[in-house]
């Protein structure tokens, strides 16, 4: 059993020892001192109010899992007011993530996380653009709009 060294902790003290994340840098016990839940808590609110920092670690990540090149830093993410493709305000500091919430995209998708290929745009935009090119988006949106323009002109 151990104690959570968060004194505002939740939960009843002490606590398992699985409720405790291994840790390689403690020197104890091999333990984080703080319990899973705390933690948990903490590295959310640390996400909100740094969410440069957070999609850059994030990224890198995914980078070093899917072996994607990587050299961008903390200067290369800049988060706008407004999504360059959809114009909707791009909100950060929020809990939930969101249409709004800010997403980091390779401008050229088979291109990594290298400096000027990276954008911050809406996650609804960079959901959307997943895996098509520029060309199948138009080709797309083009057949979209005719049938549902059509469909308002029959009523
Ligand atoms: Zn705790």
């Amino acid at each position: 059993m151990k104690f959570c060294a968060n004194k505002n902790c939740q939960q009843k003290n002490p606590q398992k020892l699985e409720n405790f994340n291994k840790r390689k840098d403690s020197k104890k016990d091999g333990l984080s001192s703080w319990c899973k839940f705390c933690s948990h808590k903490n590295n959310a609110l640390w996400a909100i109010k740094n969410p440069e920092k957070k999609i850059l670690i994030a990224a890198r990540h995914r980078a070093k899992k899917e072996k994607i090149p990587f050299n961008i830093t903390i200067e290369d993410i800049v988060i706008p007011k407004i999504c360059p493709y959809l114009g909707i305000p791009i909100l950060k500091n929020r809990k939930k993530i969101t249409d709004n919430s800010p997403s980091l995209d390779r401008i050229v998708s088979k291109s990594g996380y290298i400096k000027g290929n990276v954008e911050i745009i809406s996650n609804r935009a960079n959901t959307g653009k997943s895996n098509l090119s520029a060309k199948e988006h138009l080709q797309i949106g083009k057949r979209m709009f005719k049938l549902t323009s059509n469909k308002m002109r029959k009523g």
